[in-house]
């Protein structure tokens, strides 16, 4: 069975209270911006919000009687139990993707999920916190301003940046690039994502020339003018083409599923139906196929490296799949996650979120005039709600996302509370984050790669930060582990705190807030990183080993 879904919107409970209803209005918003949602299917080729629609349905109905004393519990999509706890619980809890460490690959997996025993969330689908590619779009805009201040300049205007993917997270880079002030050339092999990235206003023009589409770029590269084509074609063919044709972009990247060889990349020469057929034919023939592209584009991307190119890897796993095909120097390519962002980590900056419950726009223009006016300070987050205003249109239920630090998280929580119980603020707020966060993830090969102390693939670290969001009485605490592709490469953890106006609402986000960015800290603190441990000191987080 399936249907359409979108979230419910307006001051109308179909629950119990606020809190069970603002869950489920994630759940039905995670579906309404997903890429594949007949599939249940919200992002990174597999992600999936419930295991079927049997058990989406289940959930529905369970969000919708249960109490606020009472916990409901998912396994991997699956609602299995409702447990009476107490009012300050969590509504629910969830375990997602998980396999114990040697069962971790993806053909275990991948035989698991065909009896129907698990489901792969992704960071943000399974525990639905996914809002789109507007979720991830402040994130790419950083990472890309960050490279142009490797350039030393403070624009990307006269850069050309090349990628792939315009998938439900890399549909955010054409926007990203161009708010940076550059040109992108995003290569995409299905047409109708660069279609529905257009309609979106995500990316402005499609291409499917690939000399129409390098004479445009060229064009406005030369002019200094902003601009993103979507170029219909084959990241294994065009990297090494442009290549070819002695075109040095400044930045070359890339958001292709490659973490997963057998759904989530298309090998060069074939169309996306030959693709699907051959998956169901010889999985291992399609798996190998994959890899065997992906190495040609990453030997493209480490000579663009060689040539002068800000390379990086953006966390699609390519760099270990091209390994697995013969590209010894694979991790030649630096993780974006290293190079640009774990300063920021040691401060508890990353992308928290925050969703307009009732569907009405002005709720999220009024936080951004409260980011304006209390947090002018954190100059990251300021510059880029001005931006977000003018370039990033809503997707599904009004959202923002604002990369606040250790203790600015916990601030804002209480402040919009208040207006809630005010009334300015009209309905209440879900907080969230993605698990690409300070305390959200173990990932060696991404987040935590090359940790200072080695510490990479310990993941004590996300299931503490679950526990002890659970303790600090969010409202909903998943942990993950990697799935599909990505079976055995990580574990990770989210949080969705609802902020309703209520004094319990106040504690919640007090202390869920607090608690979530202040365990991130002391595990960079703990890896030995000065900014973080300076955080620890600044905040007075009582870490008594650090
Ligand atoms: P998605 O599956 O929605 O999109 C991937 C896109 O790549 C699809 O549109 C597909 O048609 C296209 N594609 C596949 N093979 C191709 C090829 N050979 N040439 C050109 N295009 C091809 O996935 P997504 O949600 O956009 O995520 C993309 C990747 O980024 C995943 O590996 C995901 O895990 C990773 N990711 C990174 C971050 C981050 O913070 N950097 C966040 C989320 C996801």
């Amino acid at each position: 069975m399936s249907n359409r879904i979108t979230a419910a919107r307006g001051l109308n409970l179909r629950c119990k209270g606020w809190r069970q209803e603002s869950i489920l209005r994630m759940l039905e918003n995670n579906l309404e911006n997903g890429e594949r949602p007949d599939d249940l299917i919200v992002y990174a080729a597999r992600g999936k919000a419930a295991r079927n629609w049997d058990c989406y349905h289940t959930i529905v109905n369970v969000l919708k009687e249960i109490k606020e004393d009472e916990t409901l519990v998912i396994q991997s999509g699956k609602p299995v139990a409702v447990f009476k706890t107490h009012d300050r619980a969590p509504i629910v809890i969830m375990a997602n993707g998980n396999l114990v460490g040697r069962w971790a690959t993806p053909e275990n997996f991948y035989a698991l999920e065909n009896k129907g025993l698990t489901m792969w969330g992704g960071y943000t689908a399974g525990d639905w916190m996914y809002i789109g590619s507007q979720g991830i779009v402040q994130g790419t805009y950083e990472v890309f301003a960050s490279a142009a201040r490797e350039r030393l300049t403070d624009s990307l205007k006269g850069c050309l940046i090349l990628t792939g993917g315009l998938g439900g997270m890399g549909g955010a880079q054409p926007l990203a690039g161009t708010m940076n002030g550059g040109v992108v050339l995003a290569v995409e092999v299905d047409p109708e994502r660069i279609k529905r990235r257009i309609e979106t206003g995500y990316c402005q023009v499609l291409s499917t020339d690939l000399d129409d589409a390098l004479k445009r770029c060229l064009k406005a590269k030369e002019k200094g003018e902003a601009l993103s084509v979507g170029l219909v074609g084959n990241a294994a063919v065009v990297f090494p083409e442009i290549l070819r044709r002695g075109i040095v972009p400044e930045i070359v990247t890339d958001q292709t599923s490659a973490h997963d060889a057998l759904y989530g990349y298309i090998p060069e020469g074939m169309s996306l139906g030959e693709a699907d057929e051959l998956r169901k034919r010889s999985p291992e023939e399609m798996i190998r196929r994959s890899r065997q592209s992906m190495a040609v584009q990453v030997k493209a991307m480490l000579e663009f490296l060689d040539k002068g190119s800000i390379v990086f890897e953006y966390g699609n796993n390519i760099r270990a799949q091209a390994k697995m095909a013969g590209v010894d120097d694979a991790f030649r390519i630096p993780i974006f996650v290293e190079r640009f962002m774990r300063t920021m980590f040691c401060k508890g900056l990353g992308p928290f979120r925050w969703v307009a419950i009732s569907g009405d726009e002005s709720d999220i223009f009024k936080i951004d005039s409260i980011i304006l006016e209390e947090f002018s300070a954190n100059t990251i987050v300021a510059n880029w709600i001005k931006l977000a205003r003018e370039h990033v249109h809503f997707q599904g239920l009004p959202a923002r996302i604002g990369w606040l630090s250790h203790g600015e998280r916990t601030e804002l929580g209480l402040i919009v509370n208040d207006r809630i119980r005010k009334g300015v603020i009209k309905g209440p707020i879900a907080f969230t984050r993605d698990h690409l966060d300070c305390g959200g993830v173990s990932q060696p090969y991404r987040e935590t790669e090359n940790m200072r102390d080695g510490s990479d693939a310990i993941s004590d670290w996300p299931l503490l930060n679950a526990l002890l969001n659970c303790s600090a009485m969010a409202d909903l605490v998943a942990i993950h582990g990697g799935g599909a592709g990505y079976a055995g490469y990580y574990q990770s953890a989210g949080l969705i705190v609802i902020a309703d106006g209520t004094s319990a609402a106040d504690k919640r986000l007090e202390l869920a807030l607090t608690a979530d960015t202040g365990i991130g800290v002391v595990r960079y603190a703990d890896a030995g990183y000065e900014t973080a441990i300076e955080t620890v000191r600044q905040k007075k987080i009582r870490a008594p080993m650090i």
